[in-house]
């Protein structure tokens, strides 16, 4: 039985995971260097194609040739996305059907940026097994359109994966957790991830599951915790060091590198302070070093507002699924950032029951991927997955209106037929649009396809009679077909839902990621060594600038030294070397990282005496 993988190709971090036969359960995969989540990044660069942890850390510097959230873009058109190009700072193009990116000099398709990580999850998991690894599970929001379903199929197929299922992620959640066993019940499954936000009510029967209804908040989630504790961070420097600012003249605001260093040092504090209840953050900015103590209660006092714009789509979402509260008796939480404590509390409010959490967040739709995965080869529990249509589906008809086949929430696989007729005496062809959407007329609705019906017989208008059916597979594509019956020679005509890539453009970007493969694992490891090396020469420079006091002139010169060797060996290609050096000058800090660790505790012990003092006082 070939082994089938589950992948979550998230917005923000993708992951892969399998079925562990021996004890039948699902676990994620972790790369060589034991990291589960792969950011969902990727960065064309003169010297190869990186993806993951190395892309991301090209956020700043390569901004132009750096792709992320390309999650948001898949299946696409210009007009699909227009409002969405505010938020993504590298070039959107129009295409044929499908946007395109402008990255590092090229112009690429969402699916080929989508395969870059799904092929590096394949090569972790082939890695893992030792073995190829040809059949995928992928998640997709219960939301997506047949557009974007067909693809995020298609980035499988240009990363040499068949995709053999696309599951719902609610219904993955789901399924990570084991409610396909319940015999009967309704669960609300609660996603807040990096930047959006989804809520889904599932039904599940007898191992059946059934989406109700979904909503949710495409811009919204832990970005935006991150966002407010920045700003909030920075008013607090501006206040606290006025003087020193003023004194060399920085506006932090303006200072990229400034508020790069304080959007990380927010998401780790936000981070740490899901688990303890106070967390001290450290920043040095040259002049002055910034030190403050940051409270579960001042954090949950910033993002208090955003987790209330998370409950009105919870309640649509009850409103459309004809349910009240009480009327959930499961809820799942999905997403990282329903590890912040105050968000548990409010879901818990909001649902009256403790919501599933075992798992963890970020990782058990991979986990349900990987389940399915697991029933599609066979090895575990029989079950039927069923879904709903998120949108309406129909064709144009005389005037532009819409004929709808099937109705928006319709359970999949589904397939409706129905009779339509010519307009015009002695008409030959039959021009059939199929769209998608909520709209009376066809022009304000998706169009996802177009083809014509040709080989009518010449009669009366109203003559033939023109049967139209639409099926819906499981995966939530959809064909259409359409067939004469007055005339015995009936024409018949099939379509996949189309949005600008082609058979042949698939096909080449299948070629193309072969080409790109072998050079980009010699690049990447270079380009790893070199982004190590600028964290280490970064760091030390830092260090030497900041805490002179801490050491004497002989430390100071050995230090120098080894930073200026390693400075030459990141200039050359020779990989080992930048390696060696990078090493070479890690022994010589040793001494001063520690006595730089002292000093900082030293420094946050003082800190919190000072606070302790002022609040008692
Ligand atoms: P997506 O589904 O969008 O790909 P994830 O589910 O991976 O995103 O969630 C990413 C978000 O989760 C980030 O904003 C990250 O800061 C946040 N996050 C991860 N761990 C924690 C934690 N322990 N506490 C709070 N937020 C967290
Ligand atoms: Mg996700």
């Amino acid at each position: 039985m070939p082994r089938i993988i589950g992948i979550d190709l998230g917005t923000t971090n993708s992951l892969v995971a399998y079925v562990d036969e021996k004890i039948g359960l699902p676990r994620v995969i972790p790369d060589e260097r034991g990291r589960v989540l792969l950011p969902s990044v990727v960065s064309f660069t003169p010297e190869g194609i990186l993806v993951g942890e190395d892309a991301r850390r090209q956020l700043v510097r390569r901004a132009d040739a750096t792709v992320y959230s390309v999650k948001r873009l898949m299946g696409r058109s210009y007009d699909d996305v227009k409002d969405e190009l505010k938020y993504l700072p590298f070039t959107i193009v129009p295409g044929d059907g499908i946007v395109r990116i402008q990255a590092g000099g090229r112009e690429v398709t969402p699916p080929e940026v989508s395969a870059v990580v799904l092929r590096a999850l394949k090569d972790r998991a082939e890695r893992a097994f030792d073995e190829p690894i040809e059949k995928a599970v992928v998640t997709v929001p219960a939301y997506f359109n047949d557009s974007q379903r067909q693809a995020t199929r298609d980035a499988g197929r240009i990363a040499g994966l068949d995709v053999v299922r696309i599951v719902n992620e609610p219904t993955a959640a789901s399924l990570a957790y084991g409610l396909d066993r319940l015999e009967h019940g309704i669960v609300a499954v609660y996603d807040l991830g990096g930047g959006t936000f989804d809520i889904s009510i599932l039904r599940v029967q007898e191992g059946i599951f059934e989406v109700l209804a979904t909503n949710g908040d495409t811009h919204l989630g832990g970005d935006d915790f991150d966002r407010v504790l920045m700003l909030w961070l920075l008013e607090d420097v501006q206040a606290r060091h006025h003087r020193e600012l003023e004194g060399c003249g920085i506006n932090l605001a303006r200072d990229n590198d400034a508020m790069q260093e304080l959007r990380l040092a927010a998401e780790a504090a936000k981070i740490r302070l899901s688990t303890e209840e106070r967390t001290g953050l450290t920043l040095p900015f040259g002049e002055f070093t910034y030190r403050r103590e940051i409270t579960r209660a001042d954090i949950e006092r910033l993002i208090e507002p955003l987790v209330q714009k998370t409950l009105g789509p919870c309640r649509m979402a009850l409103k459309d699924a004809g349910l009240g509260p009480d009327g959930i008796d499961e809820v799942v939480l999905v997403g990282g950032s329903t590890r912040v404590p105050l968000v548990r509390r409010r879901v818990q409010e909001l649902f009256r029951k403790p919501p599933h959490s075992h798992l963890n967040p970020e990782e058990v739709v991979a986990l349900g991927a990987a389940v399915q995965a697991g029933i599609l080869a066979g090895g575990i529990r029989d079950m039927l997955l069923l879904d709903v249509t998120p949108l309406s589906l129909g064709i144009e008809t005389l005037g532009g209106i819409v004929g709808v086949l099937i109705a928006r929430n319709t359970t999949i696989p589904t397939s409706a037929r129905e009779l339509f007729t010519t307009s015009a005496d002695g008409q030959t062809v039959v021009d059939m649009h199929v769209v998608q959407g909520e709209r009376e007329l066809a022009k304000d609705c998706r169009s996802l396809a177009r083809f014509e019906l040709r080989g009518i017989d010449p009669m009366p208008a109203g003559m033939p009679k023109i049967e139209v059916t639409f099926l819906i597979d499981a995966d939530g594509l959809l064909q259409v077909t359409a067939k004469e019956l007055r005339t015995g020679k009936a024409a018949s005509i099939v379509v996949k839902p189309t949005y600008g890539l082609t058979e042949a453009d698939v096909e080449r970007m299948i070629e193309d990621s072969f080409t790109y493969a072998e050079a980009d694992v010699e690049t990447r490891l270079t380009i790893e060594a070199r982004n190590e090396a600028d964290t280490v020469i970064t760091h030390v420079r830092r260090a030497l600038a900041q805490a002179a006091h801490l050491t004497d002139a002989a430390e100071r010169a050995r230090i120098e030294t080894a930073l200026a060797e390693l400075l030459r060996a990141r200039g050359g290609d020779d990989r080992d070397l930048i390696i060696e050096k990078t090493t070479e000058v890690n022994r010589a800090t040793e001494r001063l990282a520690e006595a730089m660790m002292d000093a900082a505790l030293r420094g946050a012990i003082e800190s919190r005496r000072a606070d302790e003092i002022m609040e008692s006082s």
